[in-house]
């Protein structure tokens, strides 16, 4: 009676119905029609997009001239469907051999291998580094069950081994400082150091801090820093 007859107090005006969405963020999508709720429910799925976002999105392409909304769409699904990896470095790309596989003035002789694309592009923002790149798909790490067999590992030793057209001087490790870029590192070493030189960036770059974040001047000077891998 006591908990009852208290929220009755306060609730003569609590019965009115919320004009927009609930303040706490839930992904009810109460008040709005149906396809409105479906595009914002699929912004709520990207990575960094809460509810707030989410829903100025989705009224932002509602005041858009339909030709914009449909280039947005076939840009989406373009990107999907045509992206997919270099043959020989694995970067992103729509052609076989990615755009920095394919430009001549890139010295072949020296492989910068990164965890992803993204560290990739951070690489290329530098500016530092004209060899190539090779991407590996992630990190060694055991405890999340990623061992070298699910990573473009075996690729990169046969480019080094065996690619007779550039002989490679060296191979670069631009991996995270953290457990998983250390072990990924010193096993990358161990299957290489027969054939070429490895080193390793190290730098200035923050212990587990990601490649992706660092900023241009810290990678570069990390790229100059780097180390042979003993
Ligand atoms: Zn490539």
């Amino acid at each position: 009676m006591a908990v009852t007859g208290g929220r009755a107090g306060h609730g003569s005006h609590s019965g009115a119905h919320p004009p927009y969405i609930p303040a706490s963020g839930s992904t009810v999508l109460s008040g709005y029609t149906r396809p409105l709720a479906r595009l914002i429910e699929q912004f709520e799925r990207l990575p960094g997009i809460g509810p707030r976002t989410a829903q100025r999105l989705a009224l932002h392409l509602l005041r858009q001239p339909e030709e914009q909304v449909r280039s947005f769409a076939d840009a989406l699904l373009a990107a999907r469907s045509q992206v997919g990896h270099c043959q020989r470095c694995f970067h992103l790309s729509a052609d076989p051999l990615c755009e920095i596989c394919r430009n001549p003035e890139r010295q072949g002789g020296q492989i910068c291998v990164v965890a992803d694309s993204r560290d990739l592009l951070a690489m290329e923002r530098t500016r530092e580094f004209r060899g190539t790149y090779h991407v590996l798909g992630g990190l060694i790490s055991p405890m999340d069950g990623i061992g070298p067999d699910l990573l473009q590992i075996q690729p990169l030793v046969r480019r080094v081994a065996e690619d007779s057209s550039t002989p490679i001087e060296e191979v670069i490790l631009a991996l995270t400082p953290s457990v998983e870029g250390d072990t990924t590192s010193l096993y990358l070493a161990r299957l290489l150091r027969p054939f070429t030189q490895v080193s390793r960036i190290a730098y200035g770059l923050p212990v587990g801090g990601e490649l992706e974040y660092a900023d241009e001047v810290t990678l570069a000077r990390a790229f100059e820093g780097r180390r042979p891998v003993e």
